[in-house]
C-alpha cells in the first residue's frame, strides 16, 4: 500500500492514525464483535462514542456550558438554508458579508428562505467589486445593522483563498460563521460567536456532518413553527441523536480529535499550519515572476492557498509532474482554475516541504 500526498479541498486528507484505528476497529468495535456502524445508536457502546466525540470538541477548542456541540447533516449547504429558516423572523433583517463564492452561496439560499420565513437579506459588505474576490473587507466597510436578527461571515474562502484572521468583531448582533474550511486551524476564542458550523471534510472528519456550536439562548431565539427535524432545538434536546445520526462519521470525527489531542491540541496545530503556510507563500513570493498569488498578503488563507502560473499549460504540466511525485489534489477549484494547495491540520510539514522543493524545481526548468 502506497498513500498519496493528498492536498485535496474537501474531502480532504485524513490523519493516518486516526484511518489506522478505524481500520483495527472496524470488524470488531470494542471487543463487541461487530462494527461501530452496525451499532444501534441507542445502544450504550456508540453512545460512548458520540459522547466521547463531543467531550473532547469541548476540551481541544474549550467550549463552555453556554454552548451546544451539535451534530447535523445535509453539509453546510443546507445550513446556509436551514439558519435563516431558524433565525430570521418575519420583519426582520440579516446581515450577510460576502467575500467569495461560499458566502455568495449563503446569501442566496438565505433570500430563497425568506420566501417562507419572511424578512429580508441585506449585504452588508462585499469585495466582489474588487478584483473579484481577493480580499476580506476590512472592519469599517462593513455596514453594520444595529436590528439585525445576526450577521453572517465566511471565516475562510475556499475557493478564493481568502481568510479572516480577524473575524469582524461581535456587538449586539449574533455573529454566525460558516467556519467549514478552517474550523479548529488554530486557538480560537469561540465566546463571540452565537453559531459556527463546519463542514467536517476539510479539518475534523468525513463528509455529510456538520459540527454546530451555537449559544443555547440563541438556539432558544429559533421559530418554534418549523418541522421539527429542522429546529436547532430539537437536535440540542436530543444531544444530536433525534434521528439515526451517520455514527460512523462521528466514530471518525472522534478519532481526528483524539489524534488532535495526543499531538499536543490546538496549539501544536497552530503552530504547524503556520509554518506549512509559511513555507508555500514564501516558495510563491521567492519566485514572484513565475507563480502569482492573487489574494491581498493579510487575506491570504493558511488553509487554501491559490497560485496561477504564467499560463494554462504551464499549470497543466504543473498538475501533471505533481503527480509523478505522487502528490495530488492541486487543481484549482473549476471555477477559477489555477492551483491550490489544501494545507488543512492533516497535510504534514514532510508534505509541505515536498511541494515547496517541486514548485521551486519546477520554476527554475520551465
Ligand atoms: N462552506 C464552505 C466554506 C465550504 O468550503 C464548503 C464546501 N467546500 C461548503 C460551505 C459546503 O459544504 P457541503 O458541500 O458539505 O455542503
Amino acid at each position: 500500500m502506497e498513500r498519496v500526498i493528498n492536498f485535496n479541498a474537501g474531502p480532504a486528507a485524513l490523519p493516518l492514525a486516526a484511518l489506522e484505528r478505524a481500520r483495527d476497529e472496524l470488524l470488531d468495535f470494542a471487543g463487541t464483535g461487530m462494527s461501530v456502524m452496525e451499532h444501534s445508536h441507542r445502544g450504550k457502546d456508540y453512545e460512548r462514542v458520540h459522547d466521547e466525540a463531543i467531550a473532547l470538541l469541548r476540551e481541544i477548542a474549550g467550549i463552555g456550558d453556554d454552548t451546544e456541540v451539535l451534530f447535523v447533516q445535509g453539509g453546510a449547504t443546507q445550513q446556509f438554508a436551514q439558519i435563516p429558516l431558524n433565525f430570521l423572523p418575519d420583519g426582520g433583517s440579516a446581515d450577510y458579508i460576502v467575500h467569495g463564492a461560499w458566502g455568495e452561496k449563503a446569501l442566496s439560499e438565505a433570500q430563497a428562505a425568506t420566501k417562507w420565513s419572511g424578512g429580508k437579506v441585506r449585504v452588508a459588505a462585499t469585495t466582489v467589486h474588487d478584483k473579484q474576490y481577493t480580499r476580506v473587507p476590512a472592519e469599517a466597510e462593513i455596514a453594520r445593522d444595529p436590528q439585525a436578527a445576526y450577521l453572517h461571515v465566511t471565516s475562510n474562502e475556499t475557493i478564493h483563498g481568502v481568510q479572516f484572521h480577524e473575524l469582524p468583531k461581535a456587538d449586539a448582533v449574533p455573529l454566525v460563521c460558516d467556519m467549514s474550511s478552517d474550523f479548529l486551524w488554530r486557538k480560537t476564542d469561540f465566546s463571540p460567536f452565537s453559531f459556527v458550523y463546519a463542514g467536517a471534510q476539510k479539518n475534523v472528519g468525513p463528509s455529510g456532518i456538520v459540527i454546530v456550536l451555537a449559544k443555547k439562548d440563541f438556539i432558544a431565539r429559533g421559530r418554534k413553527d418549523l418541522p421539527k427535524i429542522f429546529q436547532y432545538r430539537t437536535v440540542a434536546e436530543n444531544n444530536s441523536l433525534y434521528n439515526t445520526p451517520p455514527t460512523f462519521a462521528i466514530y471518525l470525527i472522534r478519532n481526528v480529535l483524539d489524534w488532535i489531542k495526543k499531538g499536543g491540541g490546538l496549539a501544536r496545530i497552530e503552530e504547524q499550519n503556520r509554518q506549512k503556510a509559511a513555507l508555500i507563500y514564501g516558495a510563491i513570493d521567492a519566485n514572484a515572476s513565475f507563480y502569482v498569488s492573487p489574494v491581498e498578503k493579510a487575506s491570504r488563507s493558511t488553509m487554501n492557498v491559490v497560485f496561477r502560473l504564467p499560463s494554462e499549460e504551464l499549470e497543466a504540466r504543473f498538475l501533471a509532474e505533481a503527480k509523478k511525485l505522487k502528490m495530488v489534489g492541486l487543481k484549482g477549484h473549476r471555477s477559477v482554475g489555477g492551483i491550490r494547495a489544501s494545507l488543512y491540520n492533516a497535510v504534514s510539514l514532510e508534505w509541505t516541504k515536498t511541494l515547496v522543493d517541486f514548485m521551486r524545481d519546477f520554476a527554475k526548468k520551465a
